[in-house]
């Protein structure tokens, strides 16, 4: 069964030379062209979308115009190469990394089999280092004297349509999830790398659709998929429907864009519109009734998901910058984060060189617990999983584990808050609190060493799905070895995207394994002051053991029932 999805799933990627075909490279990886082929490739970013964005960032996406992938003709401006190099040159006068990493790397491959997307697909071309030297060697042709009068003798190239079509190809198959950096002894990020070469094909006007529109939405409207203010809002009260039938408790904290407020609650949006981020959402919104939290959510800034980031610095900033504004505006003392994984990389690595330090706001505090997140200093916020965690160690809430009897649990620690932000051990404390059956996959494919879901960075996109199957295809592996040895049916994460992205996977590899938040399996187990007696959870299934308590129930009346009847005949 297996080999025949390997077999299906490599018609549409690319197939020699490759370890999964056993075709041995028979040429130099320079004079291998790609092949564009559907679904193995994104496709380009509308017309109207570059439009859109140009007029409020002039110059940084290129000329907007309809193109094809599949077409010899990009329909590229006349001076295309020149506009990349001077890009090149500038990135590597502005960032000392981008210079560091295209210099320093000795070729040792240790990062080779790190990727996962070289182990899905085999191509040599996602190995970290072939990727990185596909930008390289373009460095090393027009920036370097040996590259410049050796060329390929030094591993240097020039920079022509078929390297473009490379970078494309490549750039849009790496995740920029940073495993490979835990391996590499000179600690080169690939992801950078990849950041780079995503900003200069920007420059030339390609980029991808499924990344810009998203990114533009969250521009226009506060959120990437575009609702307007009062949509959301509705969304969000729909929720507060679902969580009273479910557990008989009208919530009243929920409001919108009110001044004063302590904190300011920022959340992918994706957990307001879609299952299983919904659930998430009512766990969210459980919590903090449950401790009387002062908070509340803008309706403007209502993505935390940063779409720029998978497109360029400028845009990246822009939209970070968009929570803060929101922030000063409403009066908030600091902001509290939900389970998402780009946005904590942006705010934990870049927020503060870009629009930072965020004075009007304070170090975030607990008013419940009184803890001072210290580690929050600069960002001035708290991701959702630090402030449960911190609740829990507090003794400040009351659980029943058992409500999650029916999930046998792991956790994909998702790249961003693992690798961006350390985040590794709350989750884990958390889980340990609200469910009785919690197991981890194997040791390297955990922690610092996580898989990535296979579809991060704008990846996310039908059109790519065998590729998605296939770079997640690590990932699915550590959690079919849970499910057989411990039974595990559920694969937990702090990340909407990888809520997105695994219930695909999960569908297409290990059909048996659900997905969910963190925070649902915490609204499940909080046992709400006025609550009904329990027996559905965030999901309307029904709780473990209410069909046995139910037929024990049935079972005693029939026999009182009958010793009555037994009574009446004596
Ligand atoms: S591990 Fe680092 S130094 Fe070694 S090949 Fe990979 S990027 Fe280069
Ligand atoms: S950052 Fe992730 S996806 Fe990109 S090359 Fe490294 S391991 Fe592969």
């Amino acid at each position: 069964m297996a080999d025949t999805k390997v077999e299906q799933l490599s018609v549409n990627v690319v197939k020699e030379p490759s370890m999964m075909t056993g075709a041995v490279p028979r040429k130099h990886w320079m004079d291998v062209p790609v092949t564009f082929k559907p679904g193995n490739y994104c496709y380009p970013a509308k017309k109207t979308i570059v439009e859109y964005l140009s007029k409020g960032l002039p110059g940084v996406f290129g000329e907007p115009r309809e193109w094809k992938v599949e077409d010899d003709d990009w329909l590229l401006p006349e001076n295309w190469v020149e506009i990349i190099l001077q890009g090149m040159r500038e990135r590597l006068d502005k960032f000392r990394s981008f210079k560091v990493f295209m210099d320093i790397c000795v070729r040792c491959g240790a990062c080779a089999d790190k990727c996962h997307f070289f182990l899905g697909t085999g191509d040599p071309k996602n190995m970290p280092v072939l990727r990185a030297e596909l930008l390289r060697s373009v460095y090393r042709g027009n920036f370097t004297k040996a590259g410049k009068i050796l060329g390929s003798i030094a591993n240097g190239r020039e920079m022509t349509l078929g390297v473009l079509k490379e970078w494309f190809m490549y750039f849009y198959q790496c995740t920029e999830c940073r495993r490979c950096s835990v391996f590499c002894p000179y600690g080169i990020d690939t992801a950078e790398i990849t950041a780079m070469a995503r900003e200069l094909l920007h420059l030339v006007g390609v980029g991808t659709n499924w990344i810009l529109e998203p990114a533009a939405n969250s521009n226009r409207t506060g959120n990437h998929l575009g609702l307007q203010p009062h949509t959301f809002k509705q969304n969000a009260e729909f929720l507060l429907d679902d969580i009273e039938e479910a557990t008989g408790v009208k919530l009243n904290s929920l409001t919108f864009n009110r001044k004063g407020a302590e904190v300011l609650f920022v959340i992918p949006s994706a957990d307001v519109f879609a299952e299983p981020g919904i659930f998430t959402f009512m766990g969210y919104l459980l919590l903090f009734d449950h401790i009387g939290l002062d908070y509340t959510i803008s309706t403007y800034s209502s993505e935390g998901g940063n779409f720029g980031s998978f497109t360029n610095n400028e845009l990246m900033k822009k939209l970070n910058g968009k929570m803060y504004a929101e922030a000063e505006r409403l009066g908030v003392k600091w902001i509290l984060g939900g389970e998402c994984g780009h946005m904590w990389r942006v705010v934990h690595q870049y927020m503060e060189t870009m629009n930072g330090p965020p004075d009007n706001l304070e170090v975030p505090k607990s008013p419940i617990t009184g803890t001072v997140f210290e580690n929050a200093a600069a960002a001035k916020m708290v991701h959702i999983s630090e402030f449960t965690a911190d609740l829990i160690k507090h003794n400040k809430l009351k659980i029943d584990k058992s409500r999650n009897d029916s999930r046998i649990v792991t956790f994909h620690d998702s790249c961003n808050p693992a690798r961006g932000m350390g985040l590794l051990d709350e989750p884990r404390y958390i889980l340990e609190n609200v469910c009785n059956s919690f197991y981890e996959m194997p040791e390297n494919t955990i922690r610092e060493q996580t898989f990535c879901c296979g579809s991060g960075t704008g990846l996310n996109t039908g059109e790519i799905m065998d590729l998605r199957m296939r770079g997640g295809l690590p990932r699915a592996n550590a959690v079919k070895h849970v499910e057989e040895k411990h039974g595990v049916n559920m694969l937990s994460c702090v990340c909407a995207i990888d809520r997105a992205t695994l219930l695909a996977l999960m569908e297409y590899w290990n059909p048996n394994v659900g997905v969910c938040g963190i925070s649902e399996l915490v609204g499940n187990a909080l046992i709400m002051d006025g609550e009904k007696e329990r027996d559905q959870d965030l999901r309307f299934e029904e709780l473990p053991g209410v069909a046995e308590a139910a037929a024990a129930a049935a079972a005693a009346e029939a026999e009182a029932g009958e010793s009555g009847n037994n009574e009446e005949g004596a």
